[in-house]
């Protein structure tokens, strides 16, 4: 899951301070208005900027842009996060006796009936602004791609089209040995058939859970989602890199940026010379070398944009 190590180490002299740029130790004023300068006999200067004012700037100067979302996006519709799904029921698995391929071969059953319930909260929630938003930037831009790694199609939901699942999909699930994907929304007979049991899977009897097979060769379907152990899908995050590196504003919203590769997207923004905005609650594992933080919730930072 790495790919820092086929990378060139991060200098740091690359990594963007330029003039005219906010900088890292600016992140905090950015967001917080500054005391204005003040000489005597006159009345301090009205704060100069906010995180929106600087925002809108990069914004109206970009051409082509790189998002990048994660699991505090979704969390904002509701959408717990993976460890937060396991309530109830659910309290008593670890994640590697849910989301594993080991997993899936040992009991098929209950993994399935796992991702039922998830599927049934996916589509019991709305995209929110931060959605709408990114959504409604989307034409603005001679090039605008969203790489998330969430799995709930709350962006697709939203209107976004240029969209890179680089973790999958929870409303696709796909035979195990790779004849067929198949979209619970799909028309035609075998969305209906595979996904037909998720109103009913039984999760205080989740291992007679009966798990949809392939019409082709008789392997069990799976969710269409890249399990712990497995690899990204190859073509997605070849895509996601390309536009990483071609853009000239990257967002990152509601993620850690811990987890390679994806955690490697913002690095390969800002070391082609890209300005990359930090829009998280909390801090990142980025925002120290972020050009522009926003503390704020992205719902609540992009409504303005969500129209
Ligand atoms: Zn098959």
């Amino acid at each position: 899951m790495t790919r820092r190590s086929r990378r060139a180490p991060i200098r740091p002299a690359a990594l963007g301070v330029r003039p005219g740029t906010l900088q890292a130790g600016d992140t905090h004023a950015a967001v917080t208005p500054r005391r204005g300068h003040s000489t005597p006999g006159t009345l301090p200067l009205v704060p100069r900027y906010n995180g929106s004012m600087d925002f809108d700037g990069m914004l109206n100067a970009a051409n082509r842009v790189c998002v990048l979302t994660g699991a505090g996006v979704s969390a904002e519709s509701g959408i717990p996060t993976f460890r937060d799904a396991q309530t109830g029921f659910w309290a008593n698995f670890d994640p590697t006796e849910l989301a594993t391929p080991e997993a899936f071969r040992r009991n098929p059953g209950r993994v399935w009936a796992w991702y039922a319930m998830r599927r049934r909260m996916a589509g019991s929630v709305e995209p929110n602004a931060a959605h709408r938003a990114l959504a409604a930037l989307e034409p603005r831009f001679e090039r605008f791609a969203l790489v998330t790694q969430n799995v709930d199609s709350l962006h697709s939901r939203a209107g976004s089209s240029n969209v890179l699942e680089i973790h999958g999909n929870i409303l696709r699930a796909r035979c195990a040995s790779g004849c067929v994907t198949v979209h619970r929304d799909d028309a035609g007979p075998l969305s209906g058939e595979v996904f037909a049991g998720d109103a009913s899977a039984d999760e205080s009897d989740p291992d007679r859970v009966a798990v949809p097979r392939c019409p082709q060769c008789g392997d069990l379907f799976r969710p269409d989602v890249v399990w712990f152990g497995e690899m990204l899908p190859a073509r997605a995050i070849e895509r996601a890199f390309e536009h990483a590196a071609a853009c000239d504003l990257f967002l990152l919203i509601g993620t850690s940026a811990e987890v390679y590769p994806a955690a490697g997207l913002p690095e390969a923004a800002l070391e082609s010379g890209a300005k990359v905005v930090e829009i998280n609650p909390k801090a990142s594992a980025f925002a120290p070398r972020a050009t522009l933080s926003i503390r704020q919730p992205a719902a609540e930072f992009l409504a303005a944009y969500a129209e």
